[in-house]
């Protein structure tokens, strides 16, 4: 019998492979933006999805916001941020040299950069619209999934200690407002009164953001309620780190005062697990600033897990697609320091700027401040 040629079968199959081919699009938005960069992805083209650095065991971020530029930044502001950024790694390079674990490395650079009054944390906290200060803080570990936060804390001096303390000695995640203070003193926590938080800059800040709020322009920033109210600052100062130890343990931890002129009582994403702070064996640690409300909206720290996790990504293209690629869709900017457990760090930020340093295996520091910095060593 003689056998026809299936000819019909060639045009089928195209067919078949052009759907299989346009699939993974349409599951993962945003995936095939990778590197529509545009106008909302300050993070450079040439970074867009790229670690920024290998070997890294331990890294911090002071934030991000509108970028610090090289032509206007006066030297000694310029020092100030490259010095609190290496004052926290050193710490943090202390603890591991010591054999100390990721857990301890990342709470001895936050709490270096909460005593920073240069950054938006502990000293230096940013003010709320009844001109005290509410903080918030998270830590994770990634052997375990264990982890502490503490949520509109008024009296702590070092928000972070006090969420690793809810992370080792309650069977809770977080603590909130009084009840979270009285456990930190309760636990021999060193205590401040609120005047300790008080800066002239903050202060400053939220008197310039009332005067906004009672201009023309507020209601475009404030548009349908969704706005947070707040001015957007050159580099915010939310704080946070992450770390990988010798047993290749990940850990994230994040600090902040949170946003200028937030209501009382407002929590951000810094302190919620999945949205400011993530740490998994395995995936990553992650740590971010940015517009909480739209942090918290898109799970960003988790989904970045996830994506490494069920996604088949890596570090750096799963933190670009959570930043760059979704995150400004839901009406928010800001960035993420992610920490792969064989020493990938990516850096991406959908915000004009962000600012953040590192630790290599080797023992070095670098900072990096100003958007022209942020060139890729992938
Ligand atoms: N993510 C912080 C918050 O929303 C603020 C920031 O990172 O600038 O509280």
């Amino acid at each position: 019998m003689r056998v026809r040629p299936r000819l019909w079968i060639v045009p089928v199959l195209t067919v078949l492979v052009a759907v299989a081919a346009a699939l993974p699009a349409f599951s993962r938005p945003g995936a095939g933006e990778d590197h529509r960069v545009g106008a909302v992805a300050p993070t450079k083209a040439a970074d867009a999805g790229r670690p920024v650095a290998r070997d890294v065991v331990l890294a911090v971020h002071g934030g991000a916001g509108t970028a610090l530029r090289r032509e206007t930044t006066d030297p000694r502001k310029e020092k100030a941020y490259r010095d609190g950024l290496a004052d926290a790694l050193k710490a943090g390079r202390r603890v591991l040299r010591d054999g100390g674990d990721s857990v301890a490395a990342v709470e001895a650079a936050v709490r270096v950069l909460e005593d920073n009054e240069l950054f938006n944390a502990g000293r230096g906290a940013v003010f709320t619209e009844d001109a005290g200060h509410e903080l918030d803080a998270s830590i994770m570990r990634g052997s375990d999934l264990a982890a502490g936060a503490v949520a509109g804390v008024r009296s702590v001096r070092n928000p972070v200690s006090a969420a690793r303390l809810v992370m080792e000695k309650t069977k809770h995640v977080m603590l909130a407002g009084e009840g979270a203070d009285d456990f930190a003193a309760r636990n021999g926590l060193p205590t401040v009164t609120q005047d300790y938080y008080w800066t002239q800059r903050r202060w400053d800040e939220l008197v310039k953001a009332k005067n906004f709020l009672k201009g023309p322009k507020a209601e475009k920033a404030t548009k349908g309620g969704k706005g947070t109210g707040a001015v957007r600052e050159e580099i915010t100062g939310t704080v946070g780190a992450v770390a990988v130890d010798r047993d290749r343990d990940l850990a994230a931890a994040t600090s902040t005062g949170g946003m200028t002129n937030k209501m009382a009582g407002r929590v951000g994403d810094s302190p919620v697990v999945g949205a400011g702070t993530y740490a998994k064996n395995g995936t990553v640690a992650a740590s971010a600033t940015g517009h909480g409300e739209v942090f918290i909206r898109g799970a960003a720290t988790a989904t970045i897990s996830h994506l490494i996790e069920f996604g088949g990504r890596d570090v750096a293209s799963a933190a670009y697609e959570v930043v760059v690629g979704r995150l400004p869709r839901l009406g928010g900017t800001g960035g993420v320091i992610a920490l792969g457990h064989e020493g990938t760090l990516a850096a991406p930020h959908s915000s004009e700027g962000m600012v953040y340093g590192y630790l290599t295996e080797d023992g070095d520091i670098v900072t990096r401040l100003f958007p022209d910095e942020s060139s890729s060593d992938g």
